[in-house]
């Protein structure tokens, strides 16, 4: 059976690393020059913890779809602690946080018991630990650590530096690591030669004829068609118009959204810092993303800052495909204009500093993490989304947040096991092989950074990898 994947996002390149493993006959086609280039995706959301508005078994499936994406990308995972803190104006009830993150402590626990090769986000007793303003009070006076060796010591620098009159109180440190889209994409990269992999190659169209998919796409200039069995879509936001193509209709969203950086002191290694808010109000959650190199990537899930003013499309009767206005469009393509991204930077930088003081010192830079991301159906706040399918042989991926890969996967190789492509024994299969070189990982993620606009450095771990 011949597959043909169109898109080679963490969606599409996690398809074809997962079912070459499996011993499949796997075509990828991206239209980018490298893997993984798309929006970027910082934070491993195991837990759901960023987001009070999802309801717990959310949550508890992110956990669980978490621990899968890291135990399959373990090199690609900065290893660092999420601090959650309420600020005093914003009516969320932080003891109510700490009630549901204790229950997914619970779920980390059973999923533990299931299988201990799940215990990769420490010890379950440790998940989410909550700390009252005496207790960080306390840890004001003393040394920050170069690296910080335990919870407490994670918080040190966050008590030196936070306004704590601006939160509420107890702050919870929770097991939600990073995770680095320089580095993933170097893997998904190295995973992946030898494979049958068309870089700068655009799928222009698709037919169906019977049981095959006549793919023709555009590479150095010439047009050439092949078909295959089996169709990924996994085109990211314009897998509208892959369904467009063959005539699908699929209700989804769109949203283009940005991230930015900037440079500050780097002395201390800082936790994540999420400051909660009310999504696109001009209170929006506040989100500070230490790198090394005292990089910093910043959102602020106002209009003004990650969020904009007619920043989501929905599709119509007329096209699965959502439109978004021309500019955006543009920027992916293109890159942004210098003057919006330094300004929207500079706008992060101050609103991050009305948490984090000293922050106002921080320099912008004028290269930003962005693009659109794909909210599958008519629910806008869904999180955790994987696959659908129309008919047998065609899958149409969309995940919201990257950790959704394992259930997208087990859920294509149910429908591959039906068409007697793979036998019974292979759906679930975790044998994730062996790891990559390091060093061939840092020197192609710096190259994959650099090549694209951004900081060497934020290739780079924090807490370098060890297996
Ligand atoms: C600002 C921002 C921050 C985010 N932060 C996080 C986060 O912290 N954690 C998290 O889990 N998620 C995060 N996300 C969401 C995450 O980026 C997406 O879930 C993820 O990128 C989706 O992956 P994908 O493979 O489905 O799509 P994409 O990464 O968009 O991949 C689709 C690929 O298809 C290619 N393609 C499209 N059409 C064609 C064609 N016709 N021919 C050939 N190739 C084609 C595109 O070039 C692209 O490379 C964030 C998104 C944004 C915008």
């Amino acid at each position: 059976m011949k597959i043909a994947i169109i898109g080679g996002g963490v969606a599409g390149a996690s398809s074809a690393i997962y079912l070459r493993s499996l011993g499949l006959d796997v075509t990828l086609f991206e239209k980018r020059s490298f893997l993984i280039g798309g929006p970027p995706a910082c934070h491993l959301h195991a837990g759901g913890n960023l987001y009070p508005d999802i309801d717990d078994e959310q949550r508890k499936r992110l956990l669980k779809e978490s621990i899968e994406f890291l135990r399959f990308y373990p090199q690609a995972i900065e290893k660092r602690p999420t601090l959650l803190a309420v600020p005093t104006h914003i009516p969320i009830d932080a003891n109510e946080l700490e009630n549901r993150a204790q229950l997914l402590a619970k779920h980390y626990k059973s999923l533990i018991e299931q299988d201990s090769a799940n215990q990769v986000l420490g010890d379950p007793e440790h998940y989410a630990l909550s700390f009252s303003k005496k207790q960080i009070e306390e840890l004001r006076d003393l040394p920050a650590p170069k690296v910080p060796k335990n919870h407490v010591e994670w918080l040190i620098a966050f008590s030196k530096e936070a306004d704590l009159t601006r939160l509420k109180f107890p702050v919870l440190l929770v097991q939600e690591y990073g995770i680095n889209i320089f580095r993933l994409s170097a893997i998904a990269h190295l995973r992946l030669q030898g494979s049958k992999l068309h870089l700068c190659t655009r799928v222009t169209n698709v037919r169906q004829i019977g049981e095959k998919f006549h793919i023709t796409y555009k590479k150095d200039g010439k047009e050439k068609e092949e078909s295959f069995d089996f169709l990924i879509n996994a085109a990211g936001f314009e897998s509208g118009a892959i369904d467009d193509m063959l005539g699908f209709k699929f209700k989804r969203f769109v949203e283009f959204k940005a991230a930015y950086i900037a440079k500050w002191h780097g002395e201390h290694l800082y936790p994540e810092m999420i400051f909660h808010g009310v999504r696109g109000t001009e209170h929006g959650m506040a989100q500070f993303t230490p790198y090394p190199g005292g990089y910093y990537q910043m959102h602020g899930m106002r209009k003004d800052i990650t969020l904009f003013e007619d920043g989501v499309a929905a599709s119509t009767s007329e096209s699965s495909q959502p439109k978004l206005p021309k500019k955006f469009i543009e920027w992916i393509e293109r890159g942004w204009p210098k003057d919006v991204a330094m300004q929207r930077t500079t706008r992060a930088i101050e609103y991050l500093s009305r948490y984090l003081h000293d922050f106002k010192n921080a320099k912008p830079t004028p290269t930003p993490l962005f693009g659109a991301q794909q909210i599958p159906g008519e629910d806008i706040t869904l999180r955790a989304a994987e696959v659908s399918f129309e008919g047998d042989r065609y899958a149409r991926c969309e995940i919201v947040k990257v950790s959704s890969i394992f259930s997208m996967l087990d859920a294509i190789t149910r429908k591959l096991i039906k068409l007697k492509a793979l036998n019974k024994e292979q759906q679930g299969k975790r044998d994730f092989g062996t790891l990559l070189d390091e060093k061939a990982i840092d020197s192609l993620a710096c190259e994959i950074a650099q090549r694209r606009g951004y900081p060497k450095e934020m290739a780079k771990l924090l807490i370098p990898y060890v297996s």
